[in-house]
């Protein structure tokens, strides 16, 4: 007879509850700090973050949500937000952080689609919400946040501190299965409608995990980590969770940060450990050669979201003496994908050489999986030259878009996501992005879809047609310029198009600048080749460069 060799190891679910639980009691006496404007660092302990996010469970149970109820937020970094991070997962609800810097039309798609329950919004960003209140039925309650010191609570609309004091905080916490939902975020900038991506426990647990080795950010106890990275891209790249889960002191950077702000965080607090878009460091570059911040606390910069270009990752290891952590990831990937840290025998080898590595985005973290195919699906190898499609698998990358039947097909037969990235891989196993599969503009950080400005360009009565390109830009890496082409006998300037645009679309992604031209170049097929646009514009020269 044999013996049972299977399930003699405990069914312990990965839950989040695990990670504030132990936080709690090992961590009590840690700090955490908001940045509000004008005024001293607001402080409190872990202890203090721990009552307060019993007392918004028992708030959120109050409220009559339930388990699987989305609780969203509107808001900046802070202290504040971090708790409803965990009240709403620890109680059984979904977090679900919203981008104030969309445009109204997409913010509402988003909200209506999630069927928020609640919005948690901070007072400076309130008339991003109240503009579309009106059609979002499933919101029952809007809950104000006084972000700034000068801030007010609309009539009729609750208050946070009031609602939290009292509140009745939970004594216990619900048993949640690893697999139930704990989060969600909208991806923007795919053509089409956004799209969600759901986290479960499981996922973020083993994400936490993975960030905080040694091989990853490194991520301790020791650490005070400075969130710039804001709490609705990718959770913060979830490091507001890694943080509670090793007890790291944690400074939240407060309502729109500026790269001044940032330079007095890092030197007056001694931050070790912070993550953040190209586009944030390349100012923080700029001011601390202009003004000589001291930011060698820093024992490593995340820093992913578009290419860390070598100069840029160069100047700051020789001018500042701080290495960064080049990183890939995604929304759909919890984020975090690669990362760029050499192994121990690159250390020989010439600076020249390892910022070569550096420049890519490293190789996979434990826990993701990742292969490059060609247009027929075929695995290419990692020879550093046959380029192809990233795609990706693993415990913290997504498995299906929230009710989103329509995007099935970026997902493999054999079970890949389809990154939409076009990669090479070494042989060594590092990453390098090389291209995108579809014509997107990052600025800053932010998305910003050509095709959709396009269309909305091509509705112009005087418009014939209009491709919306990438061009260069000195701080926000990336900016769209729109080549349009008037129809025949039609007189056209580009501030026409720039008023026709600036109701339908959010401010940042106004086209830079509108290149009235003869014909849009096309490929054999008769698509816009935006190749040769590229191309011919690749020297363009930012107006406000
Ligand atoms: P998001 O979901 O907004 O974080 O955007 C994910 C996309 O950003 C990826 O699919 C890449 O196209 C791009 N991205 C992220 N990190 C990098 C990086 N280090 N280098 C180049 N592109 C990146």
């Amino acid at each position: 007879m044999s013996a049972q060799l299977d399930r003699l190891m405990m069914d312990y679910p990965l839950t989040l509850t695990h990670f504030f639980e132990r936080s709690r009691r090992l961590f009590s006496k840690k700090t955490l700090a908001t940045r509000i404007p004008g005024r001293p660092l607001f402080r409190h302990t872990y202890a203090d973050f721990a009552e307060r996010t019993t007392r918004l469970a028992g708030a959120l149970r109050a409220l009559g949500l339930r388990k699987g109820d989305r609780v969203a937020t509107l808001a900046w970094n802070s202290h504040r937000h971090l708790e409803i991070y965990w009240a709403a997962p620890l109680v059984g609800c979904v977090l679900h952080t919203l981008n104030f810097r969309l445009s109204a039309q997409d913010l509402t798609y988003i909200v209506n689609h999630a069927e928020d329950a609640v919005i948690f919004a901070d007072a400076s960003v309130w008339p991003v919400l109240e503009a579309i209140r009106d059609k979002i039925p499933s919101v029952r309650r809007i809950v104000i946040m006084r972000d700034t010191p000068d801030a007010t609570v609309p009539a009729g609309l609750d208050e946070y501190e009031a609602l939290l004091a009292a509140a009745t905080p939970v004594t216990g916490w619900p048993r949640l299965a690893e697999t139930d939902a704990a989060g969600m975020c909208y991806t923007s900038g795919t053509t089409g409608s956004p799209k969600a991506v759901v986290y479960t426990h499981r996922a973020m647990f083993l994400h936490c995990l993975g960030e905080a080795l040694t091989d990853s950010f490194g991520i301790s106890e020791d650490d005070t980590i400075l969130h710039i990275v804001p709490m609705f891209h990718a959770n913060a790249w979830c490091l507001p969770f890694t943080g509670v889960m090793v007890g790291s002191t944690q400074i939240f950077a407060g309502p729109s940060p500026q790269p001044r702000d940032i330079c007095e965080l890092v030197q007056n607090e001694r931050v070790t450990f912070t993550g953040a878009v190209p586009t944030v460091w390349i100012a923080v570059k700029d001011l601390c050669e202009k003004e000589g911040w001291n930011i060698a606390s820093l024992r490593t910069i995340a820093i992913g979201g578009s290419a860390a270009p070598k100069h840029l990752q160069l100047a700051f290891k020789n001018q500042f003496g701080v290495v960064m952590s080049h990183a890939w990831g995604m929304t759909e990937m919890t984020p975090l994908g690669t990362i760029a840290r050499l192994k121990s025998y690159m250390r020989g080898w010439s600076e020249d050489a390892q910022y070569d590595v550096r420049a890519r985005v490293g190789y996979p973290s434990v826990g993701v999986d990742v292969r490059i195919v060609d247009d027929a699906g075929r695995e290419l190898p990692w020879n550093a030259t046959s380029m192809g499609e990233l795609q990706v698998r693993g415990p913290w990358v997504v498995g299906a878009y929230y009710n989103n039947p329509e995007s099935a097909a970026r997902f493999t037969e054999d079970g890949w996501f389809r990154t939409g990235d076009v990669a090479t891989i070494d042989p060594e196993g590092y990453v390098q992005i090389t291209d995108r599969t579809k014509d997107l503009i990052k600025s800053g950080g932010e998305w910003i879809s050509s095709v959709d400005l396009e269309n909305m360009i091509m509705s112009h009565p005087k418009v014939l047609e209009a491709a919306v390109i990438a061009v260069p830009h000195p701080k926000w890496v990336e900016r769209p310029l729109a080549c349009v082409v008037p129809k025949p006998g039609a007189r056209l300037d580009a501030t026409e198009i720039i008023d026709h645009l600036r109701p339908q679309v959010a401010k940042w992604a106004l086209p830079d600048d509108v290149e009235i031209i003869d014909a849009v170049p096309k490929t054999s097929v008769g698509k816009f080749d935006k190749k040769v646009l590229r191309e011919r514009y690749k020297g363009w020269k930012a107006r406000d460069a």
